[in-house]
């Protein structure tokens, strides 16, 4: 139940700023989706401490590379291409926004209590099914049925999701430009800093690795 139906449905008695900011992230995104709603409610707290960001003012740092990670990057501007978006592949749903300006930032971490594990472990199971193809109509009704439910009941209960704290971290760089080098092996340009010296030569990544395999 993607479109249009899905906002009506979890529309009631939700902050609208908070449909607004799903519809957008679901646009990039490409689907509606319980993790992309988690995102959206990390942003809307980042941003009621900060501004969205133009350059580099907010630096978003990640502890997963799932849905959530999407609404961060188009409502808070922290993108990858800008390099104010750090992936930390911690496999957790945390989430720390640096504002360079004040200087402050807050970490927000999914409370465990937010899901209960039942519910979980049969919408896993329909999950499984559907992903298979062995899911009946009814089946995908209820998988529907319940995705929408997580939906709102993540705008429904907003910052309260998340266990919020200011913490001190150590300033990230900010992004910095460096001169290509052209790879000794296959002559494509390749950032000075990521160059690898083997016997002798300057190469790329991929083909020092290649070099390496080889023997
Ligand atoms: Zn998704
Ligand atoms: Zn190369």
């Amino acid at each position: 139940m993607d479109g249009k139906n899905i906002y009506m449905a979890i529309n009631m008695q939700i902050d609208p700023k908070l449909i607004e900011m799903l519809k957008t992230a679901s646009e990039f995104h490409g689907h509606t989706c319980p993790g992309l709603a988690l995102g959206v409610v990390a942003s809307k707290v980042a941003l009621m401490n900060a501004k969205r960001a133009e350059d580099e003012e907010l630096v978003a740092i990640v502890e997963n590379d799932a849905c959530g990670v999407d609404a961060i990057q188009v409502l808070t501007g922290c993108t990858f291409g800008k390099g104010n978006l750090i992936y930390k592949d911690y496999g957790k749903s945390v989430y720390t926004f640096y504002n360079r300006t004040t200087g402050k930032a807050l970490r927000l971490s999914v409370k465990p209590e937010t899901f209960s594990e039942k519910s979980r472990e049969r919408q896993t199971k329909l999950f499984d099914k559907i992903r298979d193809g062995t899911a009946n109509d009814e089946e995908i009704v209820e998988h529907n049925r319940q995705r929408e439910e997580r939906i709102r009941s993540i705008l429904d209960k907003g910052e309260n999701l998340f266990k919020i704290e200011e913490v001190e971290i150590t300033l990230p760089e900010k992004a910095r430009i460096f001169n290509d080098v052209i790879c000794e092996n296959c002559g494509e340009p390749v950032m000075a800093t990521k160059v690898q010296g083997i016997s002798g030569k300057k190469l790329c990544i991929p083909c020092a690795e290649k070099k390496r395999y080889d023997g």
